[in-house]
């Protein structure tokens, strides 16, 4: 069994958005309890409160964003951090493919 603080810091590891992260600051970048209902910034899927999630506030262009991860992506973060397979790897990936399939079909 994982210690709940290492599966918090695999989780928290994980660095969601790649490239030029010059110009935004993080303000906080931790677990939460959610209280109410959002979208995950990865697959776009539901949170719902009382989830535990990630919730990231960046500060950007002079705006104050937060993004919430949900439950499944959370997991799939810790699964990268523990991997030890392709699969393991992959689980992330899968989940953003997720997130642009929601988008795309958002845009119709
Ligand atoms: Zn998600």
């Amino acid at each position: 069994m994982r210690q709940p603080a290492a599966i918090d810091h695999a989780v928290l590891c994980f660095i969601p958005w790649g490239g030029d992260e010059s110009d935004v600051t993080t303000l906080s970048d931790k677990m939460v309890v959610a209280r109410k209902e959002a979208s995950c910034a990865i697959c776009f899927g539901p949170i719902m409160p009382k989830d535990r999630v990630r919730a990231q506030v960046q500060v950007y262009d002079g705006k104050v964003r937060t993004f919430q991860f949900c439950v499944v992506c959370c997991a799939a973060m810790v699964r990268r951090y523990f991997a030890t397979s392709a699969e393991d790897e992959m689980e992330i990936e899968d989940r953003y493919d997720l997130g642009r399939l929601a988008a795309e079909n958002k845009a119709l």
